[in-house]
């Protein structure tokens, strides 16, 4: 396995877990909040409305190690088993759940329905965050890709929005791992605000609430306007809104971007030692499921 295609990976599923941790401190404060209360928000330290120990993830990264399970338990493919493992994580009393990935997996649980009706209030970022396993699991092979994304995404979230953004991210966060530059990966997201034109993100609007278009917005003036792991990160989080969840995807992007060794060790450090062996665990996983089925 080519060692900088693995250190690209871990930089990406890591970098999600430590965005997390790091936002999850400021998640649904205003700016202005943050910089009252933190000046700059650049340290792991919990707390914030769900109380976290510091270094604790949330549902972006529980919800996400979720997939990478069930992948790895199946050797392959199976939404019933996606969705069964999102039940036992919604037993477990998680810290924190969306009401729209709540409402699906209930509807799992007590129907047993996998797809719902498209629905106008479905556009959240709760499917696009917990995708990088697949990303992950089907680097060589884009129709799985496509099919995989968007059957876990519709568990919960049917909206051609969520549907457009789950894939343009996963494309580009799959291009990044690959080594591609940049520059190319960025014709994805061209080609997604070349198809629903709210996407565009330049001049940035400012908003960086759960809602898709926010969501990617935020994240993506981040990543492109920044050229390290550690500022992409902190200028994120800083705008505080849906912190842990832009947080998480601006560090997947970043970490894919720039590898493993340029998340600040003081972050890395800092997250709980189980999580980071469970992430470490399914990357290493995921990464040879790609490179054994990739024909
Ligand atoms: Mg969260
Ligand atoms: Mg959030």
């Amino acid at each position: 396995m080519e060692r900088q295609l693995l250190n690209r990976a871990l930089g990406a599923y890591l970098g999600f877990a430590c965005g997390d941790a790091l936002g999850a401190t400021v998640e649904f404060m205003s700016p202005r909040q943050i910089q009252k209360r933190h000046g700059v928000h650049t340290e792991i330290i919990g707390g914030g409305w769900l109380g976290l120990e510091a270094g604790q993830v949330t549902d972006d990264s529980q919800m996400s190690m979720a997939v990478g399970e069930a992948i790895l338990e199946q050797q392959g493919w199976n939404l019933t088993a996606v969705a069964d493992k999102f039940v036992a994580w919604l037993a477990s009393n998680p810290p924190d759940i969306g009401n729209t990935c709540r409402r699906g997996i209930l509807r799992y649980r007590d129907s047993g329905i996998l797809q719902g009706e498209p629905r106008a209030d479905e556009a959240g970022n709760g499917a696009c965050m917990r995708n990088l396993p697949v990303v992950l699991a089907t680097l060589f092979n884009p129709v799985s890709f496509e099919a995989w994304t968007l059957q876990q995404a519709r568990l919960t979230h049917h909206h051609p929005l969520s549907d457009a953004a789950t894939l343009a991210l996963g494309r580009m966060a799959g291009r990044l791992i690959k080594g591609d530059p940049v520059a190319d990966c960025k014709l994805e997201i061209d080609a997604l605000i070349g198809q629903f034109g709210e996407f565009a993100y330049q001049p940035y609007p400012g908003k960086a609430s759960g809602y898709i278009v926010d969501t990617l917005q935020t994240v993506l003036h981040y990543f492109f306007n920044s050229g390290d792991f550690e500022s992409c990160l902190i200028g994120t989080v800083n705008r505080g809104g849906d912190a842990d969840t832009t947080g998480a995807l601006a560090g997947m992007l970043a970490g894919a971007a720039y590898g493993l060794e340029q998340i600040p060790q003081r972050w890395l450090a800092r997250l709980e030692p189980p999580v980071a062996e469970q992430l470490k665990r399914q990357t290493l996983g995921l990464i040879e499921y790609a490179v054994n089925t990739s024909g």
